[in-house]
């Protein structure tokens, strides 16, 4: 590709781990991305981008890329490296992985997931690679488990409501999402209904921006979800709110459920949640009584024990009250499953495996399993590490262990990266990847219905390489001759879609999926027999389940952590990105920890000081901000901060849990107990 005294602009797509998926327009001049815009044309995002990406090109040409494959030099974890050439490194690399598959290949553990949702250069060709090694396979949990395994328990898939059909709503619940941070096109729909007169409900532990900008925020204790749904149905089932032709028709199993329902009276369901009876009963005929309601359900929400039922039964509200058969009606938490039906399942080459059946590894747990020794139940050591897309030491839950882990001076880590984060400074290899705008890669997305494909707009800076040609080369020097290690990224794209109009996909840059516009209004979902399941095989009638750790469900330890902790990204970090861009941090400033001013006042901390949050897993040392953001009893540790750029070296992490969700094995982020004091 000449890029040489070239004006031009080239059809992209937003990368990160964001419902929203932008189609992006890049401007490239003289061979530089000058620009990075939305394109205005894409229905679902319609040209705005996020501050974050606006200021893509500062975080491609950022002083600090690694533009050359890097050598350890120093003590593991020291981030000090020297330059080496790609041979070098990747026959070191080989060499090393052989020597560790000749004794068993499950000890080299690939570890990543949504540093780019890209098809191509996620696991397009790392899947087939690891596959023919014959590797661990990795449960890919750290986000969105307990959730989605929740809606395919119950809706047979992740479907849901179109995105832009939040603009016909009357009502909205926002349930566990900031949109205004997270998810911004949806809230530019949810605007839209707001003008013609919908209510806009705000459901989050946190006052965030958006609950702001909602008519009313419920600001229920972190974990209670589950409690709040069940009081919904209490009062659908006694006020006659139910639409029993929709049940009656389309959803499996609704008596169980009513029976327990009904032991969920409002004051039940409110004293749970923290919140007053007749709130639950207000937000019970706010839905039941105003057509179309519509639940933006978020993942927020999910990241506790019980997030997996939680998640079912709000998913079973519009079943109930029969809100899908209205256009503006309904739930989305995820849109991920519509493409199932136009992926390849054979991209990633699963049948590489053989006969063999690796043990899996779950992401979330990453902390101990780095500390576990050989065992009959665990399998081998893990004795190499390939980390992509991914910076565990700053994201996973319980990072003194995780730290630990990535110590370990007999472990091989090797990690392809754009900077030198918490992750690549332990490694012992870090290999220079391409961003978005240096490579080939095709998209679907959780948050709408559209297919995606992202050109690249530059050459490789540097040496960098895209993840597809750094595992096609590590291929070649391990002997796997097998035809797929040859295909091109061209290639890839062309065969990571079944049944879609590549053409259209390469000339307009996104292609709609054909879907129906209200898919369930007259049932068929995706179960067997296209009925919404409550008594779903292996999980049951759902049940509120309660956290780990709360006041109530865990009084002892609660004595001395009298503090719930959420930690929701910073507005202007998505997880760990944007961490390094320095125009974003200056605007985030540093480390904070919401707090309640009553809270604050109690513990004799005034805003702005300085405060060690803590429990028995860490400590961690943040800068306190009082705000009614923080409910009383609640605190808002903001991240993903990397640990090296907050103060001693540490974030938010430090104190949560590796607990897994009830459903999913999901990280329980958000089902944390502290103490905070003045440092
Ligand atoms: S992070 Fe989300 S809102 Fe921002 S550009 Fe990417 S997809 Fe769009």
């Amino acid at each position: 590709m000449s890029t040489l005294a070239v004006s031009r602009t080239v059809r992209g797509a937003c990368p990160h781990d964001c419902p929203d998926t932008c189609a992006l327009k890049i401007t490239v001049e003289q061979g530089r991305v000058v620009r990075v815009q939305g394109d205005p044309e894409h229905p679902p995002t319609h040209g705005a981008l996020c501050t974050k990406v606006s200021r893509y090109p500062e975080r491609t040409y950022h002083e600090e890329r690694v533009l050359t494959p890097l050598k350890r030099s120093g003590p593991k974890g020291s981030g000090q490296f020297v330059p080496v050439s790609w041979d070098e490194a990747l026959d070191d690399i080989a060499t090393q992985l052989k020597a560790v598959a000749a004794r068993d290949p499950q000890a080299i553990v690939p570890y990543s997931y949504a540093g780019t949702m890209g098809l191509l250069q996620g696991e397009a060709m790392a899947g087939r690679f690891f596959h023919r090694l014959g590797a661990s396979l990795l449960d890919r949990t750290i986000c969105a488990a307990a959730g989605g395994d929740a809606l395919v328990a119950t809706y047979g898939g992740k479907v849901g409501m179109h995105l832009e059909h939040y603009a016909d709503s009357r009502l909205i619940l926002i349930w566990g999402s900031n949109s205004i941070a997270s998810n911004l096109h949806f809230w530019t729909f949810a605007q839209a209904a707001k003008r013609q007169g919908a209510k806009l409900i705000c459901i989050d532990p946190r006052r965030t921006e958006t609950a702001d900008k909602c008519h009313q925020h419920i600001a229920l204790l972190p974990g209670t979800d589950g409690a709040l749904a069940l009081g919904l149905m209490h009062e659908l089932i006694t006020q006659g709110w139910l639409d029993e032709d929709y049940i009656a028709r389309h959803v499996d199993g609704f008596a169980a459920l009513r029976e327990r329902a009904l032991q969920w009276p409002p004051e039940r369901a409110a004293q749970v949640c923290g919140i007053e009876a007749d709130v639950v009963r207000q937000l019970a005929r706010d839905y039941a009584t105003t057509a179309p309601a519509a639940i933006r359900l978020n993942y927020g929400m999910q990241r506790v024990h019980g997030g997996g039922s939680a998640t079912r039964l709000i998913a079973l509200l519009p079943c109930l009250t029969g809100a899908w058969k209205q256009r503006g009606g309904g739930l989305l938490l995820s849109a991920s499953g519509w493409f199932k039906a136009f992926r390849n399942p054979q991209l990633e080459r699963p049948d590489l495996l053989g006969e063999r059946r690796p043990r899996t590894l779950n992401m979330s747990t990453i902390g101990d399993d780095l500390l576990r020794e050989a065992s009959p139940a665990f399998g081998p050591r893990i004795e190499a590490l390939i980390v992509y897309n991914s910076n565990p030491v700053a994201v996973a839950p319980e990072s003194r262990k995780v730290v630990q882990g990535f110590a370990r001076e007999d472990l091989f880590t090797v990690v392809l990266e754009h900077f030198l984060t918490d992750t690549a400074d332990h490694a012992d290899y870090v290999l220079p990847a391409t961003t978005q705008l240096e490579h080939l890669d095709v998209h679907t997305a959780y948050g709408h219905t559209y297919a995606l494909m992202n050109q690249p707009a530059v050459e490789p800076l540097g040496q960098a390489r895209p993840n597809t040609a750094i595992f096609r080369a590590l291929a070649q020097r391990m002997g796997f001759h097998e035809p797929c290690f040859r295909d091109s990224d061209e290639q890839l794209a062309e065969q990571a879609f079944v049944g879609l109009d590549m053409a259209a996909l390469r000339a307009q840059g996104w292609v709609k999926l054909p879907i129906a516009e209200q898919p369930f209004a007259d049932g068929g979902f995706p179960t067997a027999n296209g009925k919404v399941r409550i008594d779903a095989p292996g999980y049951g009638v759902p049940d509120y389940v309660a956290p780990y750790e709360s006041v109530q469900s865990a009084p002892a330890l609660a004595r001395r952590y009298p503090l719930a902790m959420i930690s929701p990204p910073a507005r202007h970090f998505l997880n760990s990105t944007f961490v390094n861009v320095k125009s974003l941090r200056s605007i985030e400033g540093e480390p904070l920890v919401e707090l309640h001013p009553d809270d604050a006042a109690a513990r004799g901390i005034a805003d702005g000081a300085m405060v060690d949050v803590f429990n028995d897993r860490g400590r961690y040392r943040c800068r306190a901000a009082l705000s009614g953001r923080a409910r009383p009893g609640v605190v808002n540790g903001l991240g993903v901060w990397w640990r090296k750029l907050g103060a001693q070296g540490t974030n938010v992490n430090e104190l949560t849990s590796q607990r897994l969700t009830d459903i999913g094995g999901g990280p329980t982020f958000y089902d944390c107990l502290v103490e905070v004091q003045a440092a």
